[in-house]
């Protein structure tokens, strides 16, 4: 699946550095005999072979209450049984198998058991309407389907007739619609020791779709080798080692919840807790009180929330068990690390990476002092660096410069191609470096801060404004939860600012707190750099992952085509 294009060599190179220096380290670390290596031999079955099938693997806390707890074992077991319903069906390498669940025990049995199988996961997000559940299955040319009756009854049934490719839909539970397979009655005819597939190095693993926060979706082709990366970067950046009960907040509908909420955990022989529900502050609080979680990885989105209800909500819980917290996904504002280390006795540690490089690139690390407002450091083995792509040569920027965050291709992790899309994923490589799209500097002592998406960037006055340092500035003010902040055209500066931010409970829009905020903003950033207007919103425009859509705000605001909007979450004015 490498690309032909003009980085096909690039991918190529970095498959085969991938087993040198610390990557033959991180590859010694796991169990990948003659070449093969497969994700879900190296999460569960390797565990019970040398003796650690009794050990939990998952603990699954339902809405309703219920509580199931899942040995390597008994994962190792089911997923052969759903890995022999595949094959039996006469799947083979490369067919492509999706699903569309919530956080229930049968994903990571469907998501485990289809690697098992040699064939390519992707998951879906259950609250994906019709249409993004259509387009995703096209382009990923799925022939099977895991859902529930309820989910395949709203949103399958009614397109299926548009999905030529899918043969197969498996249903939870033990009955099916008519054109449906049950998966009760289907797992338990399967044979539970099938062989697992002789999946290489670079046989295809996983299809990712981006967040589409900046523009249409990228289907992110990963590979098993990934797994080498996972182990890795488990150990390296969130600190999981064998019975760490382990709690991954994201869905497995984007590739946190893939990455580090089933292949990480697993692979270091964690317990990975699974919730069902989405976000409800005192149902989260309990859960780490209750299964004594020691590793937590959530989301800015989430912990703004939690900032949103206030210390006084966290006081009734006991976080002792906690030993390490971690965010990913959007820019970690300076106020959320400070608040977090009043409440929980300790700071989230940010750390950044992409659908694309399939694993934590840049992190803080246990141990490392964490700078508010940083994301951190490359992992060891990882090649950051800011570049400045304008000219027409490609430079290494200086120290406290803006620039294109670019890494060095090589990890294990990296993705192989945008399925479908050659040339998009050709546009990501120059000089050797992939890059992110995200701009970003370096400071003397190789912290990496993040600036803001390259398409976000304001331009004021001469001035480069990152939405993020704004953004930060803002919600240090009592009154605000979040904000997104974009520049609108203007005739003398170019670009001026304009923020629309979300209020906490007790504060309600006015033109008095809007001058307070914006005296505050001035105070805080300078009068060039702070908002010009602030406009109140009940939400913001978010993706399903959790992240502001500053490109709609912005396409509103100039009356322009909104574009993309399939993973469109909250949106509230
Ligand atoms: P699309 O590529 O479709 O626009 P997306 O980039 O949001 O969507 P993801 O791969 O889910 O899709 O997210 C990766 C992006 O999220 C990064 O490129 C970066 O912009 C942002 N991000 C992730 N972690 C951090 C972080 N710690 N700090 C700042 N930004 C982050
Ligand atoms: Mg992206």
């Amino acid at each position: 699946m490498a690309g032909e294009g003009s980085c096909g060599k690039t991918v190529d190179a970095g498959a085969r550095l991938a087993r040198s220096g610390i990557w033959a380290e991180a590859w010694a670390q796991i169990d990948a005999p003659d070449g093969m290596v497969n994700i879900a031999y190296e999460g569960l079955d390797r565990h019970v072979l040398h003796g650690h099938g009794s050990e939990l693997a998952l603990i699954w806390l339902g809405k309703d209450g219920v509580r199931v707890e899942y040995s390597f074992a008994d994962l190792a077991a089911q997923t052969s049984r759903f890995a022999g319903v595949l094959t039996d069906y006469g799947l083979k390498e490369g067919d492509s198998v999706f699903s569309l669940m919530g956080r229930i025990p049968e994903l990571y049995i469907t998501a485990l058991g289809t690697l098992k199988a040699g064939l390519v996961f992707t998951p879906l997000f259950s609250a994906f309407g019709p249409e993004p559940i259509r387009t995703r299955m096209e382009i990923g040319n799925a022939r099977v389907l895991v859902t529930t009756e309820a989910l395949y009854k709203r949103k399958i049934e009614p397109l299926r007739a548009s999905l030529p490719s899918l043969e197969l839909v498996l249903i939870t539970g033990n009955e099916a619609p008519e054109g449906c397979t049950a998966l009760g009655p289907a797992l338990a005819a399967a044979s539970p020791d099938i062989a697992v597939a002789n999946t290489t190095p670079e046989t295809p693993a996983l299809i990712h779709f981006t967040s589409g926060t900046t523009g249409k979706p990228k289907g992110a082709v990963h590979v098993h080798q990934a797994v080498v990366y996972h182990a890795y970067s488990g150990r390296k950046a969130l600190d999981l080692t064998p019975g760490t009960i382990y709690w991954c907040t994201a869905d497995p509908g984007w590739v946190t919840g893939t990455s580090y909420g089933i292949i990480a955990p697993l692979v270091n022989r964690a317990t990975m807790i699974v919730v069902e529900a989405e976000f409800d502050l005192e149902r989260w609080y309990e859960t780490i009180q209750r299964e004594k979680v020691e590793v937590w990885y959530t989301a800015p989105t989430a912990i703004r929330m939690m900032m949103r209800a206030g210390a006084k909500a966290a006081m009734p819980y006991d976080f002792s068990s906690l030993r390490f917290m971690a965010s990913v996904g959007e820019p970690l504002n300076p106020e959320a690390v400070i608040w977090s280390e009043k409440v929980f006795g300790q700071p989230f540690h940010d750390n950044w990476w992409q659908t694309e490089t399939g694993g934590i690139m840049i992190a803080n690390r246990p141990g490392m002092t964490v700078k508010p407002g940083s994301m951190g450091k490359p992992l060891p083995g990882v090649e950051a660096s800011i570049v400045d792509n304008e000219a027409s040569n490609l430079r290494e920027a200086g120290e406290n410069e803006i620039g294109e965050l670019a890494l060095r291709p090589g990890w294990p992790s990296m993705m192989r191609s945008y399925i479908h899309e050659q040339a998009r994923y050709d546009k990501c490589f120059a000089d050797g470096w992939y890059l992110s799209g995200d701009l970003a500097m370096r400071d003397a002592d190789g912290y990496f801060w993040f600036v803001g998406r390259a398409d976000d960037l304001i331009k004021s006055s001469g001035h480069l404004i990152g939405p993020f340092e704004v953004e930060s500035a803002l919600i240090e003010h009592p009154a605000i939860a979040e904000a997104g902040v974009i520049g609108i055209p203007d005739e003398t500066a170019g670009e001026v600012v304009k923020a629309y931010v979300t209020l906490n409970p007790d504060f309600a829009p006015s033109d008095t707190l809007e001058r307070d905020i914006r005296g505050h903003a001035r105070k805080k950033l300078g009068a060039a750099v702070a908002p010009r207007e602030i406009i109140f919103r009940k939400s913001l425009p978010k993706t399903r992952s959790g992240k502001i859509m500053r490109r709609l705000l912005k396409a509103r605001e100039l009356g322009l085509p909104e574009g993309d909007i399939s993973t469109l979450e909250t949106d509230e004015s």
